[in-house]
């Protein structure tokens, strides 16, 4: 089952939010301490990413685009057919087969940039030279151009681009150490700084959560049993009429988990009120074979072995938090 559980694991290209997760997460995989995004009409028009990681050198970027089976491709006019073949290592050329794509790339072995593009019904990859500093460009164009169906689907420009703002936040919360720019239709919408010390850091808290957020909350640093928990928490006094601020990451992935929730909402005990919710900014850590992620992909749910332990852990460690805050 956990082998099922990280096969179904992948990622589903439904909206131009989900482009950009898959390439800034390569991004980040790169190395990259800085990335720009550049985003026109919602995502439907042009999704840039352009990163300073470690690059891909020229014999390889052929292979980026084009793992998958090219026939399945050319009459492909539903993504189903492609994520039944299952989506992780296969980002790029899923996305390449839905949308125009040219990737521009160079290695700091490299004296010059290259960039690579898919074209024709059998997808075959054209490389040409390209002015490039170290890292790489993924370009995205006329996301599903070809698949009238999922094209419709999108929403307005201003809810596409919503989806991608918050799927940044909750990017740049988790990696503080980057720098992210987010541009819009050519307007600068987001510049997080990297930050390294902690007044850097609730700098970027503030200007991603709120001003309010960062007057109310308690910063937490707890360690038990193999479980480290650290971020922010708000006191009662916080407390929010919505669940809008409620980010919890588990080994630096993103998660809306019922057992965390339940763990953080005991913590304050009788504190909030029925129509109160906490704010939170929190991360976990766990050895990862006490843990499986990607329970489901699109759930962002995640199985703890010993789920009475980490919710006791959780619950307590906050308590303790609040009340030490309190006094
Ligand atoms: P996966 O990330 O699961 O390996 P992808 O299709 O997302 O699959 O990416 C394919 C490969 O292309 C990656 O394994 C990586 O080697 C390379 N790649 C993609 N984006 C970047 C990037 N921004 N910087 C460096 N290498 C990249
Ligand atoms: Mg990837």
């Amino acid at each position: 089952a956990r082998l099922a559980n990280q096969i179904a694991a992948g990622e589903v290209v439904e909206r131009p939010a989900s482009v950009v997760k898959e390439l800034v997460e390569n991004s980040l995989d790169a190395g990259a301490t800085r990335i720009d995004i550049d985003i026109d009409k919602g995502g439907s028009r042009t999704i840039r990413i352009r990163d300073n990681g470690c690059g891909i050198p020229k014999d390889e970027l052929s292979l980026a685009l084009s793992r998958h089976a090219t026939s399945k491709i050319a009459t492909l006019d539903d993504l189903e057919a492609i994520l039944s073949l299952g989506f992780r290592g296969e980002a790029l050329a899923s996305i390449s087969s839905v949308s125009r794509l040219t990737l521009t790339s160079r290695t700091v072995a490299q004296e010059e940039a290259w960039s690579a593009y898919a074209e024709g019904r059998d997808m075959e990859v054209q490389l040409k030279p390209a002015a490039h500093p170290v890292g790489t460009t993924l370009e995205v164009l006329d996301l599903f151009f070809n698949t009238p169906a999922r094209r419709k689907f999108l929403r307005t420009e201003k809810t596409e681009f919503g989806h991608i703002d918050e799927l940044l936040k909750r990017i740049a919360l988790s990696r503080m150490d980057v720098s992210f720019n987010l541009r819009h239709n050519g307007k600068m919408i987001r510049q997080y700084r990297a930050a390294t010390t902690q007044i850097q850091k609730e700098r970027r808290l503030a200007a991603i959560c709120g001003g309010p957020f960062l007057d109310h909350a308690l910063a937490v640093e707890l360690e038990h049993g193999g479980f480290k928990l650290t971020g922010w928490i708000c006191t009662p006094q916080g407390a929010r009429s919505q669940n809008d601020i409620q980010y919890c990451y588990v080994n630096g992935r993103m998660m809306k988990d019922k057992l965390i929730n339940h763990a953080i909402r005991q913590a304050y005990e009788t504190s909030l009120a029925p129509d109160q919710y906490a704010a939170y900014v929190l991360f976990i850590e766990v050895d990862p074979h006490q843990v499986d992620v990607n329970v489901h992909p699109a759930k962002h749910e995640v199985r703890f072995h010993q789920a009475r332990l980490v919710h006791d852990f959780i619950c307590q460690g906050l308590q303790s938090a609040l009340i030490e805050g309190a006094g």
